[in-house]
């Protein structure tokens, strides 16, 4: 069986690597920070999580008096269910680079601490972390979230080794929202990517890279993929790999 390495830990990359883990498969969750794992756009959030998802069976006690699914107790029940799993393994690390065998294929990522981290199939879940900028007033920061660093090798990496990208502008503005902010980061372009189908329907949010075997994206580094299109992507990449690895 194929290991995975899933790079990210938002909605997407915690559905698939919670989905593979279940399913048997030896992966890696690998994540700038352990603290933000399934982080939600806002505190509070209507309860929409998709069904068959590891949001779905902690929704429950993140959820508070008026139904609303709540950041804190969500991202504590999500780092517990991932890290009990046997077949998963969950780092926090930065990805630099991807790492590339002899004919081009991707065998893994590099990370800032050096060493790489190899696996059979590489899954990038970025969501808005890609050469992102985030703007609020007179203040521009390199952030994917609000006071969450973003850092720039990856996206120069996948950028150098002549990876199409495109700029995708997050404005947030309005009741709730004070003051209103930007983030403005880089989407891998459509036609790179090779759409993930299930049952002959296209998955929003995931895909196959044309350009390099063992890589896939998913989530919001794929274009404009809101976070219960992101968790139900990451969902259904899991199924479609747990049984491409078998
Ligand atoms: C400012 C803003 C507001 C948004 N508001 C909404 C909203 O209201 N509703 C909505 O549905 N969607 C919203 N979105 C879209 C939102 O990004 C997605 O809904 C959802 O967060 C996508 O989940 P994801 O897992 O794809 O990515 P993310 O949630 O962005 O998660 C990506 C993860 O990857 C990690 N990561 C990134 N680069 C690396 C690296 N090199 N190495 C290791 N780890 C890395 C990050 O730390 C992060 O944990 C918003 C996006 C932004 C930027």
């Amino acid at each position: 069986m194929r290991s995975v390495l899933v790079v990210g830990g938002g909605a997407a990359g915690c559905e698939l690597a919670w989905g593979l883990a279940r399913h048997g498969v030896a992966t890696t969750l690998l994540t700038t920070s352990l603290d933000t794992l399934y982080a939600l756009p806002a505190d509070s959030w209507p309860s929409r999580p998709p069904a068959a998802t590891l949001w779905s069976e902690v929704a429950p006690e993140a959820r508070d008096a008026a139904g609303l699914q709540r950041a804190g107790p969500l991202r504590r029940a999500a780092k517990r269910e991932l890290e009990r799993l046997a077949d998963l393994r969950v780092v926090q690390s930065n990805a630099i680079a991807l790492a590339r065998g002899d004919a081009g294929e991707v065998v893994g990522v590099r990370t800032w601490e050096g060493p790489p981290v190899r696996a059979g199939l590489t899954v990038l879940a970025v969501g808005s972390f890609l050469g992102a900028r985030l703007t609020l007033g007179p203040a521009v920061e390199i952030a994917g979230r609000l006071s969450e660093m973003a850092y720039d090798d990856l996206r120069d990496d996948l950028r150098d080794a002549g990876l199409r990208l495109r700029r995708h502008t997050v404005t947030l503005g309005g009741e709730g929202v004070a003051p209103p902010y930007a983030v403005e980061h880089d989407v891998v372009d459509e036609d790179e990517l090779e759409p993930l189908r299930v049952a002959g329907r296209v998955v929003v949010g995931a895909g196959r890279a044309r350009r390099w075997s063992g890589l896939w994206f998913v989530g919001a580094c794929t274009g404009d993929v809101g976070i219960e299109a992101a968790a139900a992507a990451g969902r259904d990449l899991a199924a479609h790999l747990a049984t491409a690895t078998a």
